[in-house]
């Protein structure tokens, strides 16, 4: 690690639309909110394309269920719904000014589910970002950008290395990590309960794969699904690129 600045937040979490952090990874953002954790959120787009409500009443939505969760804090690009792109400069280099004012130790993608080209895209911009954010002879500008929680983002350092960059574990997929969300299921419900327009039907809304309520018990059976390997009532898994180092023994026990 080369970083000249101290981390200004423990985990940054990217996703390309409004809920998709929820779904993938409230338990263990509410989880981390209540230890006193630094952890933000980071949508690439505003959702403009999603079936059922515009931009305003889904920022509204994600304001909400920050809030729910205990974020720190919540932004959200402008990068064209639809047409995430691991290969656009642009598109990595309004990332790379995020991370570079974030300065997360940890980074985590929630590209799931994996039907739509943005999630399947988000992970290669993020792994280009991660790696670009350490170069210091570019210095892309930090573009327009929607913040909750704060007024403006930490001033930027012009390289920043982060310490570990995952995924959520798809449903076939083999975790790294199970993340044990204790009591915080709820608190999960909770966040998801504030994405009405994306995940409840009714009120004249058009039918869609996830305002299905077969996808809210699939989130379920998938948190109880890692919960019983992990020998806890709802975990949540996450895919590391690196391997931990250690020292010693870890305490934590390791499951099968
Ligand atoms: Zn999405």
């Amino acid at each position: 690690m080369f970083n000249d600045a101290p981390a200004a937040c423990d985990l940054l979490v990217v996703s390309p639309h409004p809920d998709d952090a929820e779904i993938g990874l409230g338990g263990t953002l509410a989880t981390l909110a209540a230890r006193g954790r630094c952890v933000w959120a980071l949508e690439l787009t505003r959702g403009e394309l999603g079936t059922n409500a515009g931009p305003d009443e889904r920022w509204s939505e994600s304001v909400a269920a920050a809030q729910a969760l205990g974020l720190a804090g919540r932004a959200q690009l402008q990068l064209p719904d639809g047409f995430i792109d691991g290969d656009d400069a642009g598109q990595a280099a309004a990332l790379v000014a995020v991370i570079r004012r974030l300065r997360p130790r940890w980074l985590v993608t929630a590209p799931e589910p994996r039907r739509h080209p943005d999630h399947q895209a988000t992970p290669g911009l993020v792994e280009r970002a991660v790696f670009l954010a350490r170069l210091s002879a570019w210095q892309p500008p930090l573009p327009a950008l929607r913040l909750h929680g704060a007024a403006a983002l930490p001033g930027a350092v012009d390289r920043w290395e982060v310490q570990t960059v995952g995924h959520v574990t798809p449903e076939d997929g083999r975790p790294s990590l199970l993340f044990d969300i204790g009591g915080h299921w709820p608190a999960k419900l909770a966040a998801l309960a504030c994405y009405g327009s994306q995940l409840q039907r009714g009120d004249g809304r058009r039918a869609t794969v996830i305002n299905d309520p077969a996808f809210l018990q699939r989130i379920e059976d998938r948190a109880r699904r890692w919960g019983r390997q992990a020998g806890v009532e709802h975990a949540e898994a996450v895919t590391t690129v690196q391997v931990p180092v250690v020292s010693d023994l870890p305490t934590e026990p390791w499951r099968s």
